[in-house]
């Protein structure tokens, strides 16, 4: 980046943000993209829409108190960022994750922003969070621990302000707890969550959503390529709500997915990954993902994550964690000869992965367009909500399909306008940022 303004700009959040390489890192990579856009428009430059995009509406911090199944209190930290409302209410999801801090959350809700501006439809960009670990928690544990977030959390969201979710760590159970609780405390029974139950208001084809809408989008760009889903070999890492249905509508599409992760490792199943195993073990045991080689012989399992990039496929899906793969697994992946990258998760790939991709002409689908779907499906839950109306699996499907082949049209011609062809990551990053600047612009220095 040469622009001096723009490095102006970036000097200033690396001395704001001291310590938080997560959220300079997002920023980054969004300014880099821009510099062709900025250079276009003064007017942008006046208005001060860059130093107001990096530095969040409000960050909320806030003790989360709870009592222990032994009867001892426990003490999280909790967090919500309410980054930019130019264009709707805030709204992004919730991570429980031990690896928690404000970095993170600052730098998922930096790119919500762009994200949820690609849906089309009206959301603002927030995040939030907490270092509490479900995992190995009772039912209990988690259900006083949500209720006491909620008890801090609940001050600062409406249907109108501030529209939660899920993400690492929160899925039905946790949404279902938080709601609860913003029930009793308010008295009002509204859509300030999503991700919800299907009995009280949740929508058909969320819990599917960013997975299949990942690889929606994945299919638009193979196609506009010359390549498809159909019988090409694929990675999925993680084994989560976003990995599941990744791997589901890949072996819709074609497919043949071979292995899946979690935290602790991966296995390598050569017949295909037999999917059914996996939710029983991830969405109803809630065991390890090494389990699965019990019962399937002809799959190994290999402690650590990062060996999966070494196995050979056409595709990859990283569907796990930030910074998943680094340069090292990206060089692993171009010369087993993959030839397409499509993120589920937020940031998996390092800036120098993405060099890689781009230096081995591997397509790249990034995060904030690829695993759009799920926020966008969250906007249809909350659309349902108001009209007090509940849509088939169908028309969700179907309209969560036209988003995501929305989203890539909109991340071609941009990359196209501004003499970037293929590049999908400056396409997403401009045609996401343009819409929230013109109408930051338009409210004035608010
Ligand atoms: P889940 O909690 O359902 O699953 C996360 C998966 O990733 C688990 O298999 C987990 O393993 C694994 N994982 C977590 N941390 C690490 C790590 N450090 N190294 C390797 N694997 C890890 O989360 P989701 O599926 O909801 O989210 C996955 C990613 O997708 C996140 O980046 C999230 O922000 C992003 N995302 C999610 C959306 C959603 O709708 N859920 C929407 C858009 C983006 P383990 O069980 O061992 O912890």
């Amino acid at each position: 980046m040469k622009n001096e303004y723009m490095l102006s700009v970036l000097e200033t959040v690396k001395k704001r943000n001291p310590g938080e390489p997560e959220f300079i890192q997002a920023v980054t990579e969004v300014f880099e993209t821009l510099e062709p856009v900025i250079e276009k428009r003064p007017d942008l430059v006046k208005a001060g829409v860059l130093e107001r995009l990096v530095e969040p509406d409000r960050q909320i911090i806030f003790r989360v108190p709870w009592v222990d199944d032994n009867g001892k209190v426990q003490v999280n930290r909790g967090y919500r960022i309410q980054y930019n409302d130019a264009i709707g209410p805030y709204k992004g999801g919730i991570r429980l994750h031990p690896s928690v801090y404000m970095g993170i959350i600052k730098f998922l809700g930096f790119e919500q922003i762009f994200k949820n501006s690609l849906t089309t439809l009206p959301m603002g960009g927030a995040k939030g969070g907490s270092d509490f670990d479900p995992k190995g928690k009772s039912d209990n544990e988690v259900m006083r621990f949500c209720q006491s977030f909620m008890s801090e959390l609940y001050k600062h969201i409406g249907k109108d302000i501030d529209v939660p979710a899920g993400d690492i760590g929160t899925g039905a159970r946790e949404i279902g707890y938080m709601f609860g609780m913003y029930k009793k405390l308010t008295g009002e029974w509204s859509g300030i969550l999503t991700g919800k139950g299907i009995p009280y208001g949740g929508s058909l084809a969320r819990t599917q959503a960013t997975g299949y809408g990942l690889c929606y989008f994945t299919d638009e760009m193979l196609k506009a390529n010359g390549k498809s889903f159909e019988g090409a070999t694929v990675l999925v890492s993680g084994s989560g709500n976003v990995a599941i249905y990744a791997c589901e509508k890949a072996t819709a599409l074609g497919a043949k997915v071979v292995a899946m992760s979690d935290s602790n490792g991966y296995i390598h199943d050569p017949d295909g990954i037999d999917l059914d195993a996996v939710k029983q073990l991830k969405e109803v045991e809630r065991k390890r993902i090494k389990e699965y080689v019990t019962t399937h012989p002809n799959a190994t399992y290999t402690e650590g994550c990062s060996g999966i990039w070494t196995i050979p496929c056409d595709i990859a899906l990283p569907c796990a964690t930030q910074n998943e793969i680094s340069k090292e697994s990206a060089e692993a992946l171009a010369k087993n000869g993959c030839y397409a990258v499509s993120e589920g998760a937020n940031m998996p790939s390092t800036p120098e992965a993405i060099e890689v991709y781009f230096a081995n002409g591997i397509l790249y689908g990034p995060a904030k367009a690829a695993n759009a779907g799920g926020v966008a499906t969250s906007g249809l839950e909350m659309s349902q909500n108001s009209l007090r109306l509940s849509w088939t699996f169908e028309e969700v499907d179907e309209k969560l399909h036209g988003i995501m082949k929305n989203i890539f049209a909109a991340c071609d011609s941009a990359s196209k306008e501004y003499g970037m062809p293929g590049n999908y990551m400056a396409g997403a990053n401009i045609a996401g940022f343009l819409k929230v600047a013109e109408a930051m612009k338009a409210q004035g220095c608010v």
